[in-house]
């Protein structure tokens, strides 16, 4: 049903790690879900209805239709086989080619939860002789975006995805977010320039003018030679 789903512990999470590449999905013509684990609060300025109207504005901007978010705790995230299940549901429901989760590296310890509860949750997908809901399922390939908490580390992306003509409208998804980014922060547009560099840095290291990287544990087929010649 899907091709690519999109894993956040928070909305805003996967805006912000790969707003732009959800957008080349799009405009390739592929489906595109967002799964938010929580729904981000309690947090300084937001509150649970403002989270929600910004993820769905963010969405929105995006282009994406298929959006939930689960009932999973903010601040105590943890891998364990409840949320396994709630997230291999979804999984089985929406039936995804591709998952992108957070990288298994980082300083917010929701998101490294949410990486290791992800990754169980691809594998129970499949599992038969369960009462989980839905038909098994499998996806097929499993990325790693990186977060905004990434500190202390440069990683090794496997690939960096250029997103120069989807870079506007990840910045306006990100804008979405007034709650987080701009509510009580006199800093608001130094974050923006920030994510702006960032993606900079990266689309430099491929000669593009913005990019996305992304990590992976698994080999990288490629099915065609073309890649390799351009
Ligand atoms: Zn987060």
């Amino acid at each position: 049903m899907l091709d690519v789903l999109a894993i956040g512990a928070h909305p805003d999470d996967v805006e912000l790690g790969m707003g732009g590449a959800i957008r080349a999905f799009l405009d390739a013509g592929l489906k595109v879900g967002i799964l938010d684990l929580t729904n981000g609060e309690p947090t300084p300025f937001g509150s649970p209805e403002e989270r929600m109207q910004e993820a769905d504005a963010a969405a929105r901007t995006l282009g994406v239709t298929v959006r939930r978010t689960l009932d999973l705790p903010n601040r105590a995230l943890m891998d364990t086989v409840e949320n396994r299940r709630k997230v291999a549901e979804v999984i089985r429901e929406w039936r995804p080619q591709t998952l992108f989760i957070h990288y298994w590296e980082d300083a917010h310890p929701d998101h490294v939860q949410a990486c290791r509860l992800c990754e169980a949750a691809r594998f129970y997908a499949k599992l038969t002789k369960t009462d989980m809901k839905g038909e098994p399922f499998y996806p097929n390939r499993i990325f790693y975006f990186f977060s905004n908490h990434l500190r202390g580390l440069h990683p090794k992306p496997a690939f960096v995805l250029d997103v120069s003509a989807q870079m506007e409208t990840k910045m306006a998804a990100i804008r979405c977010y007034y709650t987080q980014f701009e509510k009580g922060r006199p800093d608001g547009a130094a974050f923006y320039e920030l994510i702006r560099a960032r993606n900079a840095y990266w689309g430099s290291l491929i000669g593009t003018a913005y990019g996305e990287p992304f990590a992976s544990r698994e080999e990288i087929g490629l099915l065609g030679i073309r890649e390799l010649v351009r």
